[in-house]
C-alpha cells in the first residue's frame, strides 16, 4: 500500500524532529511498495509553468520558449533515443533549483523530471526542507534520456548546456543543488569525487552551488544512515542560507 501524502509529511516531520543532526530529516517510506515500481509521486506538484492569466509576461514567454525548444531539440544524438524530452518543472521564480543527471525511463515516458523512484525520494527531501514542489525548480544536466541510463557524454552535456544556462539565467535561484557527480563535475571542474565535494558551497557566477549525493545513490545504499545524514546536513546548509530553519 502506498502511503498517503499526509502520512509521508508526518513521517518526515517525525524524522526531522527525531533525527535532526543525527540521522537525516527524511525517510525512505514507500520503498518496496508500488512507489518502487516507478508510480507517479504521491506528492507531485502542479504543472511546470504557472498558468498566466491573460497575457504572458516576457519571462513566462521565455520559459515556454525554452520548453518548446527542448522538446524539439536535435542538437545531440540523445534525441534519437527519447520518447519525450524533459525540460524541467517547477517555479520559474524559484529560490532553490535542483539539477540532476539525466531523465531515466519514467521521466522519458512522462516528460517530467524526477518522477521515478529517485524522484520520489528527491521530492521527500524537498518536503523535509519545508519547500513545496511548486516553490522549487527541478531539472537535469541533459534533457533527453541516454540509452540504458548511461552517464551522458561530455559532448552531450556541452550540447545541452545552453538550455540549463538559460534556465538558471531566467530563474535566478538563490541556491543551486547539484545531485551527484554529473552536474557537480560540470560546476566544479577537476577530477575528484562527490564524497569530497559535497557539503561545501561553490560559486557559479555569483550563485552558491551545493553539491550532494544523488538520490539514486541513497537508494542503492539504503541501509547506510551515514550517507543519508550527510545529504541532510548538506540540505540544512541550503535551508539556513534560505532562512528556512
Ligand atoms: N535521475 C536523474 O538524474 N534525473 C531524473 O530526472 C531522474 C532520475
Ligand atoms: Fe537537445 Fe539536450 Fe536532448 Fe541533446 S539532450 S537532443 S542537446 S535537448
Amino acid at each position: 500500500m502506498r502511503k498517503s501524502a499526509a502520512e509521508i509529511v508526518t513521517c518526515l516531520r517525525d524524522h526531522v524532529e527525531l533525527l535532526d543532526g543525527s540521522g537525516g530529516g527524511f525517510c525512505l517510506v514507500g520503498e518496496g511498495t508500488s512507489a518502487a515500481n516507478g508510480a507517479a509521486s504521491p506528492v507531485a506538484g502542479p504543472p511546470a509553468v504557472p498558468a498566466a492569466p491573460g497575457r504572458l509576461s516576457s519571462d513566462d514567454r521565455d520559459a515556454a520558449e525554452i520548453e518548446r525548444q527542448v522538446r524539439a531539440c536535435r542538437l545531440c544524438p540523445l534525441h534519437k533515443f527519447r520518447t519525450n524530452a524533459v525540460p524541467g518543472e517547477g517555479n520559474w521564480a524559484a529560490e532553490l533549483m535542483f539539477i540532476g543527471e539525466a531523465p531515466g525511463r519514467d521521466e522519458d515516458v512522462q516528460g517530467r523530471p524526477f518522477v521515478g523512484r529517485a524522484g520520489q525520494l528527491l521530492r521527500k527531501i524537498i518536503a523535509a526542507m519545508t519547500f513545496r514542489e511548486d516553490e522549487v525548480y527541478i531539472t537535469n544536466m541533459v534533457k533527453c534520456r541516454p540509452p540504458e541510463n548511461r552517464v551522458p557524454h561530455r559532448e552531450e552535456v556541452d550540447a545541452c548546456w545552453p538550455y540549463l544556462a538559460r534556465q538558471i539565467e531566467l530563474i535566478k535561484p538563490k541556491v543551486i543543488v547539484t545531485l551527484g557527480m554529473t552536474p557537480t563535475g560540470y560546476f566544479v571542474p577537476g577530477r575528484t569525487s562527490i564524497g569530497q565535494l559535497r557539503g561545501k558551497f561553490v560559486d557559479h557566477e555569483g550563485t552558491p552551488v551545493m553539491p550532494t549525493f544523488h538520490p539514486s545513490y541513497l537508494i542503492r545504499n539504503e541501509g547506510n544512515k551515514g550517507i543519508r545524514r550527510m545529504v541532510w546536513e548538506d540540505m540544512q546548509k541550503v535551508m539556513a542560507l534560505l532562512g528556512r530553519k
